[in-house]
């Protein structure tokens, strides 16, 4: 293939504005780059490699010739737009959770499980951010020693709910310490100075949707459908890049110093521990780098199969944006376009 001529869809938000920027530094060769959103944004002009493209409104014509789209626009616009994306010619790389768990669609980490790129029938999902960033993590561990069970809490940043909540937690900031009640249009309670569980609908075990994405997502990814994972999912006030706690239980002792060897070595993975400092992966580090931060690697001193490690990693880039690119990547190297 010559140049690909490639669509975002949902080019103005957090993710989308991570793609362009991914894409002036990555190597994927453009012939074209179509930029779409809803009406609302219709006729901006995004500044990318030196020039400025015009934002276009979604429409049936607007995937006309391209050979992908990356969508980024939430899952209800996924579900409208996509099958007319793939019925018009291109592969679709989807941000969005609307067809994560369906069985036809691969869901994809590239250090993980490539080889599930080469039964895509159209549309490839990228994974929750969550999940993304811990399966990173943890698969160097699981391919070698398969892990029994994973106890996950997490530390999400505002910028997980996109543009328009990063936006509001500052000004949430501005008005708490100007003694003002602090807006809460996008989030349902202040973020600023404060934290709440994550916010998405609770089912009747008490779950939240977030929660159960990690679950059910890492089974996929893993090839695991039996693997035990149970998560505590909380939004707390950092702009960008997610945290995570992670307990993982396996079937015998993992020695914590081979852990670190095989992390050490692994694919979009960065050690990160200095136990003199107390220096362990933070979101302000993490914050616009390719690697998850990983360190503070221990044993589970409540279990002989035990191990604890903690985790920081730019949801918007590896956990979202970079993600796609490299599918996208693997899909062109592969010939698994068009
Ligand atoms: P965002 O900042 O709110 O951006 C949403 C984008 O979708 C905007 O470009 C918006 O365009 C566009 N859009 C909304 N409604 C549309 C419609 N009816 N037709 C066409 N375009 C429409 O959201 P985001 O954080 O980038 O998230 C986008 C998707 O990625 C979501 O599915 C989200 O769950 C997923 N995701 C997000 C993250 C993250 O960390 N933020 C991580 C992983 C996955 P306008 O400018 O026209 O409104």
């Amino acid at each position: 293939m010559a140049g690909l001529r490639v669509g975002i869809l949902g080019a103005t938000g957090a993710v989308g504005t991570e793609l362009l920027q991914l894409l002036e530094e990555r190597s994927l060769p453009l012939e074209e780059l179509r930029l779409l959103a809803s009406p609302r944004s219709a006729g901006q002009q995004l500044p990318f490699a030196g020039e400025t493209l015009p934002v276009v409104e979604v429409s049936e014509d607007a995937f006309q010739g391209l050979d992908l789209v990356l969508a980024s626009a939430g899952g209800s616009v996924s579900r409208q737009w996509l099958p007319i994306a793939v019925a018009a010619g291109a592969v679709a790389v989807d941000n969005s959770s609307a067809y994560r768990m369906d069985g036809a669609v691969p869901l994809v980490v590239p250090e993980v499980n490539p080889e599930d790129l080469a039964h895509h029938q159209g549309i490839i999902a990228n994974p929750n951010c969550t999940t993304i960033l811990m399966t990173v993590a943890l698969w160097p561990l699981h391919r070698v020693r398969p892990i029994q069970r994973i106890v996950a809490a997490t530390y999400q940043s505002a910028s997980g709910a996109g543009s328009r909540a990063m936006a509001e937690m500052k000004d949430q900031a501005i008005a708490i310490l100007q003694d003002r009640p602090p807006p809460t249009d996008i989030f349902p309670y202040p973020l600023a100075f404060n934290l709440f569980p994550h916010n998405s609908p609770l089912n009747e075990q008490g779950y939240c949707q977030e929660e159960m994405k990690m679950v059910q997502e890492t089974r996929k990814i893993f090839h695991a459908p039996d693997l035990r994972v149970s998560a505590t999912c909380v939004r707390v006030p950092v702009l960008r890049a997610h945290s995570e706690s992670l307990n993982i239980e396996f079937q015998t002792p993992f020695p914590v110093e081979e852990a670190r060897t095989l992390l050490g070595q692994a694919p979009g993975v960065r050690f990160v521990e200095d136990w003199q400092r107390n220096y362990f992966p933070m979101p302000m580090e993490a914050s616009g780098q390719d690697d998850v931060l990983v360190g503070r690697i221990r044993q589970d001193i409540s279990h002989p199969c035990g191990l604890e490690l903690w985790l920081s990693g730019d949801q918007i880039r590896k956990g979202a944006a970079l993600n796609a690119i490299q599918i996208a990547e693997v899909l062109l190297e592969k010939n698994l376009l068009g």
